[in-house]
């Protein structure tokens, strides 16, 4: 098994390496975050043993869990990529190094509330590309006042965008729209220069669309255990 969790993650590595040259740029430049929602603890262990820093996970119990049960990982990453609820906000900033689905204002507020006086939490914007508007992020018209908004708070801190492609077009055309929400945020926070997309089944043309942020969870893992 370790073998085959180490394959995978080599293989997916020089996939990415790949895509990267393949689009001009440095692989150095991208990270990867291993999704590892609804598997145990002992898994993260196991990665981090091969040398993976970022995990993400996207319910805040099991983020709460796991970051109470692995073993000590002092450079270990955590990484909320799940819809997040405002009441949870104290939770999850207290588990989380960075959130990636900040997608309204009153959550960026619970957030900041939740921080200790002078922490900074690294935080991204969700957008939704999707046209229903009950998937998670906000939608790309309300980007910039959002980005407005999330500036001002000064225990966040906005890195950049997160989202999710749809399923039912080429993940190249909604990456295109990501990218041009990016850039509408950096004209507001200059330096927030990530972009999270591109899954097991579309980081490549994640790579090429410019994500700084990859989020594989079953092309490392394997097929995620059944959960309730
Ligand atoms: C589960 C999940 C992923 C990883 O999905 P895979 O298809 O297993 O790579 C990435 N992003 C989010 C937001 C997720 O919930």
């Amino acid at each position: 098994m370790t073998d085959s969790l180490a394959e995978r993650l080599a293989d997916v590595d020089d996939r990415i390496a790949a895509a990267a040259r393949a689009a001009g740029r440095d692989p150095a430049g991208i990270t990867r975050i291993v999704v590892t929602k609804f598997h145990p603890v002992s898994l993260i262990d196991r990665l981090y043993a091969l040398g993976v820093r970022d995990v993400g996970e996207n319910r805040q119990q099991e983020l709460t869990a796991k970051r109470r049960d692995v073993q000590p990982s002092p450079h270990l990453r955590w990484h909320f990529i799940g819809q997040a609820q405002t009441k949870k906000a104290r939770a999850i900033r207290s588990a989380a190094d960075v959130v990636h689905s900040v997608d309204r204002e009153r959550l960026a507020d619970a957030l900041q509330r939740a921080g200790e006086p002078g922490s900074v939490l690294d935080v991204l914007l969700q957008i939704n590309l999707t046209s229903d508007p009950a998937r998670g992020g906000v939608a790309p018209a309300g980007v910039d006042a959002l980005a407005e908004h999330v500036a001002a708070c000064t225990g966040l801190r906005v890195r950049g965008v997160m989202a999710v492609a749809p399923l039912d077009e080429p993940p190249a055309a909604a990456f295109a729209r990501l990218a041009d929400c990016a850039q509408r945020v950096r004209r507001v926070v200059p330096d927030a220069a990530w972009i999270s997309a591109g899954m097991s089944g579309d980081f490549v043309e994640a790579v090429a669309a410019g994500a700084t942020h990859l989020r594989i969870g079953s092309a490392i893992t394997g097929p995620r255990p059944a959960h309730n």
